[in-house]
């Protein structure tokens, strides 16, 4: 059996370690354009404010580990086209400039994502950077060194992330949005407003509710971002709106989404039985809503990378699906999300209540203790939950955790007032926080 696989990020690293493992037989290759395999881009912000010293130190994996896996592994190849009827690969060498054709009885496409770059004017000046893979972390750090004013435009985690890093580096830092809010997709107000203050506080400009609609530059370089309503002065600015799955190889070949999101079943199997997929170049099943969607994950992109390998020949392990978990520290917040936020819930049509609760996380007769604030989203008919958001400065970032488990299984607020969590002092009151938003719905909340 000849298996090819194409990219090797994440979901390409996890499907190559796990096909090479099951199928000792099969001649597997890999093709990936970049010189590196499974770079974990989550790490840039941490190299850009210096807390990880080496970008080099952001992989887990090498094309030499793979290759001892006994892995064909072409670094430095793009694949160009990709005929499924044939089951044919154009393959273009990037150090020879050769071009050559290979074939498959089975294909995984692990191409990922790309960033969004909007139609804007004078967007080609040096200096507006994107923030995806090894080469771009390289050169925003070394552009960072020499800037003084930097523009991030998106304020989601990777925006967020990046903001505070340059912040710690002494930049003067702005930050863009067109929502009138930070981080809207993943947290409510509740959130956001402590978050906004406190990067506020630290002289971070705020631009939100501004669309940006071109630069300014000057010797070919950027000098100012231009949005509906103001200008902003910039030598280096960073794109985080968005990604994009880059899955252009298949167009019209097989099942997408509009965005081009392949459309995979449980199995990771997308519309051409011999073609599977995973990771960012797919949508994935999100349970708050029970509709596909396009959510770009690292956690979503290694589990749906080795269920490839488990469901190559037969369906035999289903992906779960998501809940779109995720967290990001900010200065001294721990903050975590899963689900829908109640913003979402209601734009979606969902009709949902929410209920927060304020508490110390721990009993006040211990030495410290912090607020802790935690949000959970239910539809108000049969309460199941569907989304929660935590934000203190301790560290409850592992009770999302917990909430993704109860929205993946379809939990109601009744249930969770009472499920078992332990007492401990050091960590928690006798009513666990999780537990206090489900009592509160009952109307029963009792605070020890
Ligand atoms: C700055 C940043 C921070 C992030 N932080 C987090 C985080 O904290 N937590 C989290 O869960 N996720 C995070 N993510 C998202 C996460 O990085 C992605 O979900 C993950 O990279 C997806 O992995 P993937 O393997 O599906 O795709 P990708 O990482 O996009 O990899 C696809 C690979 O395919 C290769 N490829 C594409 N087309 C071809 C072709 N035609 N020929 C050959 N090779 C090709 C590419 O070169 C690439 O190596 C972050 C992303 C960014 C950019």
């Amino acid at each position: 059996m000849k298996i090819v696989i194409v990219g090797c990020t994440h979901a390409g690293t996890e499907a190559t370690k796990n096909l090479a493992r099951l199928y000792p037989d099969a001649e597997i290759s890999v093709y990936e354009r970049n010189d590196n395999v499974s770079f974990l881009s989550c790490g840039i912000a941490l190299n850009v404010g210096g807390i990880v010293k080496q970008a080099e130190d952001l992989f887990y994996s090498s094309p030499e580990e793979l290759s001892d896996l006994g892995v064909n592994m072409f670094m430095l190849h793009e694949v160009l086209e990709i005929n499924a009827e044939k089951k044919e690969l154009h393959i273009h060498n990037m150090v020879t400039n050769e071009r050559f054709t290979d074939t498959y009885d089975k294909l995984v496409m692990t191409t990922g994502s790309w960033p969004i770059i909007p139609d804007l004017r004078n967007i080609e000046l040096n200096n507006i950077l994107l923030c995806k893979n090894y080469s771009h972390a390289l050169t925003i750090i070394e552009k960072a060194k020499y800037a003084k004013n930097i523009t991030v435009i998106g304020a989601g985690y990777i925006g967020i992330e990046l903001v505070e890093a340059f912040e710690h580096l002494g930049k003067s830092v702005t930050l863009i949005d067109n929502m009138d809010r930070i981080l809207f997709r993943y947290l409510d107000s509740e959130v956001t407003d402590t978050v906004e203050v406190s990067l506020s506080e630290r002289g971070i400009c705020l631009a939100l509710g501004q669309t940006v609609t071109g630069f300014e530059g000057e010797d070919g370089a950027v000098t100012t971002v231009v949005t509906n309503n103001n200008q902003y002065t910039a030598d280096l600015v960073v794109l985080c709106i968005g990604f994009r799955p880059n899955t252009y190889l298949l167009n019209g070949q097989v099942d997408m989404l509009p965005n081009g999101a392949f459309l995979v079943d449980e199995y990771m199997r997308t519309s051409n039985p011999d073609i599977f997929a995973a990771g960012d170049s797919c949508a994935v099943l999100y349970n708050p809503t029970g509709v596909k969607a396009y959510i770009p994950l690292a956690t979503n992109a290694v589990r749906m990378g080795s269920l490839v390998a488990r469901n190559l020949l037969k369906p035999t392990v289903k992906y779960l699906g998501t809940q779109g978990t995720s967290a990001i520290k900010i200065y001294d917040h721990h903050i975590a999300s899963t689900g829908l936020t109640e913003t979402a819930a209601l734009a979606l049509g969902m009709e949902v209540k929410s209920v927060v609760i304020e508490e110390n996380y721990r009993p006040e007769f211990m030495p410290s203790y912090e607020k802790a604030t935690l949000k959970v989203v239910y539809e108000e008919n049969g309460k199941r939950i569907i989304g929660a958001q935590v934000f203190s400065k301790a560290d409850l970032t592992q009770s999302i955790n917990t909430l993704s488990v109860c929205i993946q299984n379809r939990m109601t607020m009744d249930e969770l007032a009472y499920v078992d969590f332990f007492f401990q002092p050091h960590y928690n009151k006798p009513w666990n926080i999780l537990n206090l938003p489900g009592l509160e719905v009952e109307q029963a909340l009792r605070r020890m």
